[in-house]
């Protein structure tokens, strides 16, 4: 616009004229109707978020008022779509979120706040197979910055995100007998769900649940959404000739990570949807360089989790199954590009090959390709649980308990009984998978 304008005559009429301008864009309304589609919450540590999810951008306007305290934000030339009775409020600091449609087409909702907040609002355009959003974000006033119970965000379980490769016009590789990709993956993925749904302080959820396609950036930003502490990308190899065999696991190159440090840190609407991630700041409205250096000691972090994990996929893996690779390889997969969210992609195998793609059809080596994947992010994560997590509580619990050496003849419920607490207790608190025990084992005695 400043381009256009210069071609205006005097500074004072340029002025006049841009103002004059920039009523009538107003006026005109030339971003139409907006509707709202739906809203998510998000809550954090110290903030809480509100996302508008529209179909068009936005003219909006916000200010707070006391005594309850509350925020109003109307939208012009808005209508709404989306119930807000039906928006998850556990752990956010909103008590209600209330809507009402004013003379002029304005749309006015009113979030409830359980005290006064500090707020900003602003505006996302379309990434990552999301559209338009407004974001609403509060912090409430006062000190006191883990505003939700410290045992409410103990309770949360570590979130696993299982990206299952390909899917709708997307075979992905084909094998001999009309055995596809896609379809492999995705019931080694839903495997790996009910392993993980299956594990208390874990949860599993899938990408995509069915047989259609999603866009890579999009099965990271789904990733995001749900707050995932860990993303699996499932696939399986192929090559023009019969002979390659085994699986590998993948993380992000280093080329890959700092490319992608680069196109963050470009992409405005990214910047603040960083906040929750690298630590819960947002980047929005950082100095470029402060940026930059967050997302990439937040990279560096990220990868050398991955990398971690990897490590010990890669070891469960080759006690089931054939390895193409004996290390983590690393490359530019989009998919593993989140900057906060530890991320690897498993090749279960190579469906050209003949005995491999019978064996990736066969549901027993799917359940063992499953079982190792579980077996290698489970004890990555129970070692290094994410902050906030049951876990993690459970973990900080334990470093300080009593702890019991094992005699002869002691067996796991006799000495369970004696310090008052479950066999499972004791097993659980001590990863035990069988009732075996040694003399002079060290146990950890849990609480009761
Ligand atoms: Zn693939």
């Amino acid at each position: 616009m400043g381009q256009f304008l210069a071609g205006f005559a005097r500074p004072c009429l340029r002025r006049a004229r841009a103002r004059a301008l920039l009523t009538l864009l107003l006026l005109a309304g030339p971003l139409g109707a907006t509707t709202v589609e739906g809203m998510r919450t998000h809550a954090g540590p110290e903030h809480t978020r509100l996302v508008l999810d529209l179909s068009a951008p936005a003219r909006w306007s916000a200010f707070t008022l006391d005594n309850p305290a509350r925020l109003v934000l109307d939208l012009a030339d808005a209508d709404l779509a989306f119930d807000p009775a039906r928006l998850p409020l556990a752990q956010t600091t909103l008590a209600g979120v209330r809507s009402a449609e004013k003379a002029g087409g304005e749309l006015r909702l009113v979030l409830d706040l359980d005290g006064p907040h500090d707020h900003t609002v602003f505006a996302l355009d379309p990434v990552a197979g999301m559209g338009h959003r407004l974001v609403v974000d509060l912090r409430p006033q006062g000190a006191k910055p883990a505003a939700p119970s410290p045992v409410a965000e103990a309770q949360r379980a570590i979130v696993v995100a299982i990206d299952a490769g390909h899917g709708g016009e997307d075979p992905g590789a084909l094998g001999p007998g009309g055995v596809r990709e896609k379809d492999v993956v995705l019931a080694i993925a839903q495997r790996l769900k009910a392993k993980f749904d299956a594990t208390p302080g874990f949860r599993g959820e899938l990408i995509r649940t069915g047989d259609y396609y999603v866009p890579l950036r999009r099965r990271t930003a789904r990733a995001r959404d749900l707050r995932a502490d860990f993303f699996i990308s499932i696939h399986a190899d192929a090559f023009d000739s019969p002979q390659p065999r085994g699986a590998s696991v993948y993380a992000l190159s280093q080329r890959g990570a700092t490319s992608e440090s680069a196109r963050w840190l470009a992409a405005k609407e990214n910047q603040s949807d960083l906040i929750g991630g690298v630590g819960a700041v947002s980047l929005a409205d950082r100095d470029p360089v402060l940026a930059q250096v967050l997302i990439d000691i937040a990279m560096t972090g990220t990868l050398s989790q991955s990398l971690l994990a990897g490590g010990r996929v890669v070891d469960a893996l080759g006690a089931r199954t054939r390895l193409h690779s004996k290390r983590v390889e690393q490359a530019g997969f989009v998919v593993l590009k989140s900057p906060d969210i530890p991320s690897l992609l498993v090749e279960t195998g190579f469906i050209s090959n003949p005995e491999e793609a019978r064996l990736l059809r066969s549901p027993r080596h799917q359940s063992r390709l499953a079982e190792a994947i579980f077996e290698g992010v489970r004890a990555h994560l129970e070692q290094a649980p994410p902050p906030g997590t049951l876990l993690a509580a459970r973990q900080a619990q334990l470093a300080d308990a009593p702890r019991y050496k094992i005699r002869r003849g002691d067996t796991l419920s006799t000495i369970a009984a004696r310090h008052g607490i479950d066999t499972a207790r004791l097993k659980s608190a001590n990863n035990l998978a069988s009732d075996r025990i040694r003399v002079g084992q060290v146990l950890v005695i849990p609480r009761s």
